[in-house]
């Protein structure tokens, strides 16, 4: 749809400076790993330098300035945790525990029986961490940790599971920041197609599904162009491909109540700013609460999540920085503006300020180096990747569904059609794109009677 590929594994360019939208790390990057192969497969990690700085997780200043570094080591962190609160000893030593045990496994795959019982105590950690961050943080007795946990590991009130693995695989160097961001890494997926013989029409909408006796038989675009093809794969939007293009004519139970009742990750306005001054000594990623709440689509926000992007050179010319601010919206406030631009663009100049006046509390002299400002909303999102409501990741993980749930890649009825990417994947993110994507592949040779191979068994 879009005129370059990534969807939202982008960036964009706005004088000197790149704003990068997606990737804060990437899996799998220890060439031991099943899931490297995948990468090395899709040509994404040769030649790639990735890095991990040891507070690159976050960092949390709550409001009566105590500040918490989610360091990547276990033990570096359990010892900061213990600074906080020696009385909650037990369960910080349990959790910085787990933490270790999560960072030395390995995620596969393709999972065989002996993987899954290799696997047991990391799924029984799994279970055991499927509660809300907001009930693991209750568990602590000081609530002055019980704050700063909750405030640093809670992601969209998900399983604390989701950022746990975060931390634990950056801890265990199984996690990294690609430099160069996420265009490179979209770009050279691109390459290895087109090195195999794979075609690429860009700014190309499609607004139907063609089928004929419950067979796909191919795409129309919004320009009234047909493509015939033997087989169908969706990997755009889910809600769009079954409830717009197929018409809703293809569906059951289960899968109409994962639209109706799963949570979604929730619509982004971003703020990224091009700064000319040096940040790299300042945090990589920081949650501070402003004394001004800031408004944005209609709700005020306490806590500001302000990225600092100097950790990659070739984000900002030497010398300037990129910083971002992220914060969760709420969908239909801005729908209703997609038709009054004049509403639009007054909302992204407000929110803009607002966003300069909170990060000036905590770098008074910034204001006079901004040199860029660019606000990406909802619209935004929807405009460049067709995203349902905006989502930037689809599903939440929560107690709906597990990060290990498995959905349907297929439609009941529907011959010679697939579906892959974030929407049949809870919890989003490159690798629950690109595993889906192989599975879509799987069961396409199985229904072909071919079998599957790889170039990295
Ligand atoms: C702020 C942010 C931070 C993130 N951080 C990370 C991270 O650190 N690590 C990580 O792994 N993931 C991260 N993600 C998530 C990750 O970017 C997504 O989960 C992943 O890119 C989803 O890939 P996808 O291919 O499933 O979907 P998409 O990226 O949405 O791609 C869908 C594609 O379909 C195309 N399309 C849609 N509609 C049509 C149409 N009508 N016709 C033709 N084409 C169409 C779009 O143009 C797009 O190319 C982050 C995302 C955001 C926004």
């Amino acid at each position: 749809m879009h005129k370059k590929p990534g969807g939202l594994c982008t960036a964009w360019k706005r004088k000197d400076y790149t704003f990068d939208l997606c990737i804060d790390f990437l899996i799998g990057i220890t060439p031991h790993s099943d899931v490297y192969k995948l990468w090395e497969e899709l040509g994404m990690v040769q030649d790639r330098e990735f890095i991990t700085p040891e507070d690159f997780f976050i960092q949390v200043i709550d409001n009566q300035g105590n500040k918490f570094v989610v360091y990547n080591d276990p033990d570096k962190l359990r010892e900061h945790m213990l600074s906080f609160s020696p009385e909650d000893e037990k369960l910080i030593k349990k959790f910085t525990n787990d933490i270790k045990k999560f960072g030395s496994a390995d995620l596969r795959v393709d999972i065989g029986i002996r993987d899954i019982l290799r696997m047991i105590p990391v799924i029984l950690l799994f279970r055991k961490y499927s509660l809300p961050v907001s009930e693991m943080a209750a568990k602590f007795k000081n609530p002055v940790l019980k704050n700063l946990f909750q405030t640093a590991f809670d992601w969209h009130d998900q399983s604390t599971i989701f950022s746990m693995m975060g931390a634990a695989f950056m801890g265990s160097g199984s996690a990294g920041y690609p430099i160069g961001g996420s265009i490179p890494l979209a770009r050279a997926i691109e390459q290895r197609y087109l090195d195999i013989g794979g075609e690429i029409s860009y700014n190309s909408q499609v607004k139907r599904i063609l089928v004929e006796k419950n067979q796909a038989t191919g795409i129309e675009l919004s320009d009234g162009t047909i493509e015939r093809a033997d087989i169908v794969v969706s990997a755009a939007d889910g809600h769009s491909t079954i409830f717009d293009w197929l018409k809703g004519q293809y569906t059951d139970d289960q899968i109409r109540g994962y639209y109706e009742n799963l949570d979604l990750f929730p619509p982004l306005v971003i703020v990224s700013l091009g700064v000319d001054e040096d940040y790299s000594n300042k945090p990589h990623r920081i949650r501070f609460s402003s004394k001004k709440p800031i408004k944005v689509g209609g709700e005020e926000k306490d806590y500001v999540l302000l990225k600092n992007h100097s950790y990659d050179p070739t984000m900002a010319p030497e010398g300037k920085t990129v910083l971002t601010v992220q914060m969760e919206t709420n969908f239909d406030y801005w729908d209703k503006l997609k038709d009054n631009e004049e509403e639009y663009h007054a909302e992204k100049k407000n929110i803009g300020e607002s966003v300069i006046n909170a990060i000036s509390e905590l770098y008074p002299d910034i204001k006079d180096k901004i040199e860029v400002v660019d606000v990406a909303t909802p619209l935004t999102f929807v405009r460049y990747t067709g995203n349902w409501k905006g989502s930037y990741e689809g599903w939440l993980v929560n107690e709906k569904i597990s990060l290990t749930s498995e959905m349907p890649q297929t439609l009941p009825r529907l011959f010679n059609f697939y579906m892959a990417g974030q929407w049949v994947s809870p919890g989003g993110g490159l690798y629950g794109a690109a595993t889906s994507a192989r599975k879509a592949v799987k069961i396409i040779c199985k229904n072909e009677k071919k079998r599957f191979k790889t170039t990295k068994p």
